[in-house]
């Protein structure tokens, strides 16, 4: 008998997959996690019922939240991440020489265990000494932290339940005052075919609280449309003014220097979602 699992990416449209088997299965506090054994994507980690990442696509989304904005800033030392529990993009962070701390902040315990039992090659830098771990709701913790971070990335499942105020304007104001005066962050923004609403929104919220706001894109065939934004707010510097002869070699899959600059290049109508 063949098994395979759907996710619902809209009404109308889903990705399916054959299945080998399922890993786990949960329901917590905050949603409702499995563990997948697919034959095209390898282990798939979906939170109810949405594909967050998978063994064999993970690292473009990983490397694009991470660095991006982390090639940004010119000396990026304490580093927070707000979700992210699978590990994926802590693991990109501490590739980064000038790294001292990355604080991964994510509601939900069980997220981390699943992935550090299921995920190695994602979780694997969940236990480095430059790496905290903290099972909090981040929108409190970032508003207890002021004047702190060179860099946060917000590594959100989608704008439902606990991760709902982590796209509202409140929540991006509580970023502006978490970062040191120089800072920058980025958060997952979601497809431009499906979100166009949302990325609209989350782009004018941004813009009206920080003086340099962008948007970047990369293909993860996985996600809804296969089309995934990321939106940079930043004090202070330009992701598209980056001295290139300071950027250091790291050992990245998807991510190159053309890649930086060119994520930038929008489609028309993603341009338009700006205006
Ligand atoms: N790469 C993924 C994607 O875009 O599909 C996101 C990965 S990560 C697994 C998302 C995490 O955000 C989840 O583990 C979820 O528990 C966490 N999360 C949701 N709301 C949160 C909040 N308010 N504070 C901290 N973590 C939160």
């Amino acid at each position: 008998m063949e098994m395979w699992f759907t996710e619902k990416q809209t009404e109308n449209v889903g990705i399916t997959c054959k299945t080998e088997k399922t890993l786990y299965m949960e329901t917590t506090q905050y949603q409702e996690i499995a563990l997948i054994q697919t034959l095209q994507f390898g282990r798939m980690l979906v939170l109810d019922g949405t594909v967050q990442t998978t063994e064999n696509d993970e690292f473009i989304y990983h490397e694009m939240i991470t660095h991006v904005p982390l090639f940004t800033h010119p000396f990026p030392k304490n580093i927070l991440v707000v979700g992210g529990g699978d590990g994926g993009a802590v693991r990109e962070i501490v590739k980064h020489p000038s790294v001292q701390k990355a604080t991964l902040v994510e509601i939900d315990g069980k997220v981390i265990e699943v992935s550090k039992n299921f995920l190695p090659t994602i979780s694997c830098a969940l236990e480095n000494p430059k790496v905290e771990v903290l099972v909090e709701d981040g929108i409190q913790y970032v508003k207890k932290h002021k004047n702190k971070f060179d860099v946060i990335l917000i590594d959100s499942t989608d704008p439902i339940g606990a991760a709902v105020g982590l796209f509202s304007k409140e929540f991006y104001k509580a970023i502006y005052e978490s970062l040191k005066e120089d800072g920058l962050f980025v958060a997952q923004t979601e497809s431009p075919f499906f979100n166009k609403e949302l990325i609209s929104k989350v782009y004018q919220d941004i813009k009206i609280i920080f003086p340099i706001t962008k948007l970047y894109l990369c293909a993860i065939p996985t996600y809804p449309s296969g089309f995934w934004s990321f939106t940079m707010g930043s004090k202070k510097y330009d992701p598209l003014k980056i001295d290139e002869n300071k950027m250091i070699n790291i050992d990245t899959k998807y991510y190159t220097r053309e890649i930086h600059k060119s994520a930038f290049s929008l489609p028309k109508f993603v341009k338009d979602l700006l205006k």
